[in-house]
Parts: C-alpha cells; sequence; structure tokens
C-alpha cells in the first residue's frame, strides 16, 4: 500500500479548503489536498454553483498572501456600498433606505464579489501549481485514525497518508468531523436561498442591495456587466413552501413576482441564469479540535448567507490556524500539538458563535410577518443608520475587524 508523508492534510478541496492548502503551503509546510469531486461546469450553467461570494477586505488580504488573489482580480465587481431596505409596509415600495459606504472608513470598497463558479475553475488550476502543494483529484478520505504522533488517513484510491495535522475543510457534512465524534447545534429555519443572476437597466454602481420585507432578505450583489449590459447576482430567501412554488414558476411568471420583491430598485429584472436552491440552516460544532485536527469553514459553521458572512468567516479560521502553526514552527513546535489546536478552538469558538447569532438575529428580522415586528425592524435600521458610532461599529464587524483597526487606515 502506498503511504504518503506530508506537513499537512487538508481534507475538501472547496473553496476553503483550496484556499487552506494555498495558505499553509505559502507559510513553507508542505501540503496535501484531497478532494473527491471532478471539476465542474466552467461557467453559469446547470450543475454549477451558482452562488457568489462577496469577498470582505480582510479576504482579500489572506487570498493575496496566499497567492490566489492575481488570478481572481479580474473576476471580481467592487463593492463599495452596502445598502439595507425595508420593504416591510402595506404596500411593496421601499419604506426606510440606509447606505454604509465605505468611503466613511476611508476604504475605497468593502470587498468584491466574484461568482463561484469561477472562483473555484481558477483556484483548481492556480493551487496545484503553488510550490509544497500536491492536489488529489477525485479520491476521498474513507478512514481517521489518530495517532501519538500524527493522523493516518485511508483514501478512496486504497493509498494512506500520514501527517503531524489534518485540517477538516470537508463541508457542513464533514466526514472527519464525524469521524472524531464531534457533534453540532444546528438551527434549521425551513427557508431556502434561491440563487441566481440577473440583467437589469440600471447600473449597480457598485451598490449591494439587501431588501428586508417577509420570509428573508432579498439581496442583489453586483457582478460584472456583459456586453455592456449590467447584471448582478440574487439571493433570495424565502419560507420552504413559497420558495419550492417559486422555483416551480415558468420564466414570465417568475420574473413578475421576482420584480415584485426587488422593488424596481435596478428596473426590471431578467433573468440570466439557471436556477439553483440552498437550503438554509445554522450550524455550529461543539469543538474545532480533536486529537491531530482542527475543523474548519463549513466543516465547522454554517450560517445563512447575511452580510456576507459565511466564507468570510472560514478565512478567519485559517489565518488564525495559519498563524499559530508559523509560530509552531518557528519555535520548533509540534504543529498537531494539543495545546496548539486547543488554542485554536478557544481562538475561534467564540467568536464564531456570536457571529452567528448576531446573524440569526437578522435572519429573524428579516423573516418577520408580523406588522408590529415589521415596525421595529424598521426603527432598528434607522437607528444602526443614523446613530454615528453604531453604524461604524456595525461596519467593523461586518468586515471582521479587530478593534483597534477602528481608525481604519485606508487600504489600496
Ligand atoms: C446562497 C448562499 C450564498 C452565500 N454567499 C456568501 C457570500 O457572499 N460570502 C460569504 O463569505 N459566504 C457566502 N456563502 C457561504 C459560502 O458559500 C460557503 O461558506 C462556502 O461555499 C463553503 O465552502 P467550503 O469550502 O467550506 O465547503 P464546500 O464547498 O462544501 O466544500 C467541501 C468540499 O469537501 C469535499 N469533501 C466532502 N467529503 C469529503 C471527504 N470525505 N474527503 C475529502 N473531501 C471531501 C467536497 O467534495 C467539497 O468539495 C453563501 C452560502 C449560500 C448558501
Amino acid at each position: 500500500m502506498e503511504r504518503l508523508d506530508t506537513d499537512i492534510v487538508v481534507a475538501g478541496g472547496g473553496i476553503a479548503g483550496l484556499t487552506a492548502a494555498a495558505c499553509f503551503a505559502a507559510e513553507g509546510f508542505q501540503v496535501i489536498c484531497v478532494e473527491p469531486q471532478m471539476p465542474g461546469p466552467t461557467g453559469p450553467t446547470e450543475g454549477a454553483d451558482l452562488r457568489s461570494t462577496a469577498f470582505l477586505e480582510p479576504a482579500i488580504d489572506l487570498l493575496k498572501q496566499a497567492g490566489l488573489w492575481e488570478g481572481l482580480a479580474p473576476l471580481a465587481t467592487d463593492l463599495q456600498v452596502m445598502r439595507l431596505a425595508d420593504a416591510g409596509g402595506a404596500g411593496p415600495e421601499l419604506r426606510e433606505v440606509a447606505d454604509f459606504d465605505a468611503a466613511e472608513l476611508n476604504r475605497p470598497r468593502f470587498g468584491v464579489n466574484l461568482p463561484n463558479w469561477a472562483i473555484r475553475q481558477q483556484m483548481r488550476a492556480a493551487v496545484p501549481a503553488l510550490p509544497g502543494v500536491t492536489l488529489l483529484k477525485g479520491v476521498r478520505v474513507t478512514r481517521a485514525t489518530p495517532r501519538t504522533a500524527g493522523m493516518i488517513l485511508a483514501l478512496s484510491d486504497g493509498r494512506q497518508l500520514r501527517a503531524p495535522l489534518a485540517v477538516a475543510a470537508d463541508g457542513r457534512d464533514s466526514f472527519l468531523r464525524q469521524s472524531a465524534g464531534i457533534g453540532v447545534r444546528r438551527w434549521d429555519y425551513g427557508q431556502r436561498a434561491l440563487v441566481f443572476a440577473v440583467s437589469h437597466p440600471i447600473p449597480h454602481e457598485n451598490v449591494s442591495t439587501e431588501i428586508h420585507r417577509t420570509g428573508g432578505p432579498f439581496t442583489l450583489v453586483p457582478l460584472p456587466d456583459q456586453n455592456g449590459v449590467p447584471h448582478s447576482a440574487v439571493v433570495w430567501m424565502e419560507t420552504g413552501p413559497k420558495a419550492a412554488a417559486l422555483a416551480e414558476m415558468d420564466t414570465p411568471a417568475f420574473e413578475v413576482a421576482l420584480n415584485a420583491r426587488a422593488c424596481n430598485v435596478l428596473g426590471p429584472l431578467k433573468l440570466a441564469s439557471p436556477l439553483a436552491q440552498w437550503p438554509i440552516i445554522s450550524q455550529i460544532a461543539d469543538r474545532l479540535n480533536a486529537p491531530r485536527l482542527a475543523l474548519v469553514a463549513e466543516a465547522a459553521h454554517v450560517m445563512p448567507p447575511i452580510g456576507a458572512q459565511g466564507l468570510n468567516t472560514s478565512l478567519a479560521d485559517l489565518r488564525c490556524l495559519r498563524d499559530l502553526l508559523g509560530t509552531a514552527r518557528a519555535t520548533g513546535q509540534d504543529i498537531g500539538a494539543p495545546s496548539l489546536l486547543a488554542h485554536y478552538h478557544r481562538a475561534r469558538h467564540a467568536e464564531t458563535l456570536a457571529r452567528m447569532l448576531g446573524i440569526d438575529l437578522l435572519n429573524r428580522a428579516a423573516m418577520a410577518q408580523d406588522p408590529v415586528l415589521r415596525d421595529l425592524r424598521r426603527l432598528g435600521l434607522r437607528a444602526l443608520h443614523d446613530i454615528g458610532p453604531l453604524k461604524k461599529a456595525a461596519m467593523h464587524m461586518g468586515l471582521g475587524l479587530p478593534r483597534q483597526a477602528q481608525s481604519a487606515t485606508p487600504t489600496a
């Protein structure tokens, strides 16, 4: 049986796993990344991951340090203004609009938006070319056995990997998390997100718009123009039955419903891609560490797609773990030592749980049916926008910036 030795094994070659492999390799480690899926569609077609990801500035810094940004930058659209709007009145119109402009933090943008299918395609090409990374495609981890000196991982093709540390980036149903006996706390909102792209006559001007009415937020996120026509990505969260009914509609009927929900913010929207559906849950692992194992990204936490927190929180996990591993290496310590992994758990778990509870609250407010709750939500939005210190704190929290960064220096 073939056995490969390395410093770190990353299970899962989704966006988080590929970024993890690149990050650790940039720190000087030898990394093997294992991914069962073969490359998917190379465009926004049926079967592709039709979501887009808003990478906030701290995440972009990490992608730069990992050597992945250069290939992604040409695909990115800047996000300069985050617009939150309430449409929870009797009619379908917007009754409260709050703009959060990156310029108020002396920043040119909050981040960028990229289509997921394009990110995967670019990363799948770039990561194996980085020094120190081996990507094993079409194989999965089938057994994980922690030993005193390292983790032994059996693969579906019969090979074995051995490393002082394994990193679980194998998604929300993580095999490695389950085989380590780590449980999860899970909240199911009974909602689904409809995900698709639209074209529209009014330019988005790098404004991302999140509209609250009932059922959950409806969000338009800027995409690059196509043939001179403005495009945006849509995440439309609704209760399960309503989302199912919308997904069943033919295109003309769907566009009528879509335009009623979009409150005409970018003019008449036209469907510009197939439609995908995602169940909406919050989930957090009880622990982020086990012997010789660290959990990251959706293996560790899943949250509703509000405020672009999901993958950005995952990249914050990677930054934390990378820094701990770098320090251990510099001081000659074991990179899979229980104390290091316990430190990682403490550094990330409480902060992630707090962020998740904040998103949970926002989601429940956005779902509100009761007119009184909808009026309260409107007042909350007004307060968030009008009370200066509250507004700045919210923008910093949304960006995931530490408190000392609050006297922001401009970024490039
Ligand atoms: C509608 C929607 C919109 C979103 N928008 C945003 C946004 O704007 N900004 C943001 O930050 N986040 C966003 N998110 C969250 C973000 O999309 C997810 O966090 C991210 O895609 C998950 O990436 P991941 O790599 O953790 O997991 P996955 O993409 O699930 O990757 C896990 C990988 O592990 C592999 N795997 C599974 N089992 C094994 C095994 N046994 N061995 C090895 N590999 C295995 C799988 O094949 C898979 O490729 C959104 C989520 C949704 C639902």
